[in-house]
């Protein structure tokens, strides 16, 4: 066993569970550090995100949306992962893989950032997002004509899909985050 030495600085910061490992013939030390998680604040409104882009989001652009969401008082709301996995096609060799990456590891990542960060994180319903119209409703497949564009066929609102699923989203966790956060009722 190698690299021995590299073991002395993270054991004295070490605080949690630990564990050795062995990756491609070298030893790492994986440390879990309990530190403690800030109060989620109350978002004034959310950031809303369509993840039909996920395999382009990596760790560097989570960190980014969570610090905007921060800076400007957001919480952070994500189309459901098991939706998204059912919409996106992929090919033959990657269907074995499926609840590793990049879905589920995004979401870890966007949800652990923000929970370190205070910043309010949801998961809402995927469902039509992608086809129903933020201004006035309407909500059909011809709503999309193609992969990147949506088109309202009722009112005429248009923009890239992603944005308008975003909106969706967004419009999702605002009523998602009343209900979270509605007081108990008192049985009778
Ligand atoms: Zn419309």
């Amino acid at each position: 066993m190698g690299a021995a030495d590299q073991l002395k600085t993270p054991a004295q910061y070490r605080r949690g569970e630990s564990d050795l490992v062995q990756r491609g013939g070298k030893w790492f030390l994986i440390a879990t550090c309990d530190l403690p998680e800030p109060e989620e604040f109350e978002p004034v409104d959310w950031i809303g995100k369509e993840h039909r882009h996920a395999t382009h989001l990596n760790h560097r652009i989570s960190k980014e949306i969570v610090s905007v969401a921060q800076r400007n008082g957001r919480g952070l709301a994500v189309e459901e992962l098991d939706a998204i996995r059912d919409r996106v096609r992929l090919r033959r060799d990657q269907r074995g893989t499926l609840s590793s990456w990049p879905f589920h590891r995004l979401g870890q990542h966007l949800a652990y950032k923000a929970r370190r960060a205070g910043v309010p994180f949801l998961e809402v319903d995927a469902t039509y997002t992608s086809q129903r119209c933020p201004r006035c409703g309407h909500t059909e497949r011809a709503n999309r004509p193609t992969r990147d564009r949506f088109s309202c066929r009722r009112c005429g609102l248009a923009g890239p899909v992603d944005v308008v699923a975003g909106v969706n989203v967004r419009h999702r966790a605002r009523s998602a985050w009343v209900f979270v956060t509605a007081p108990v009722p008192i049985p009778v």
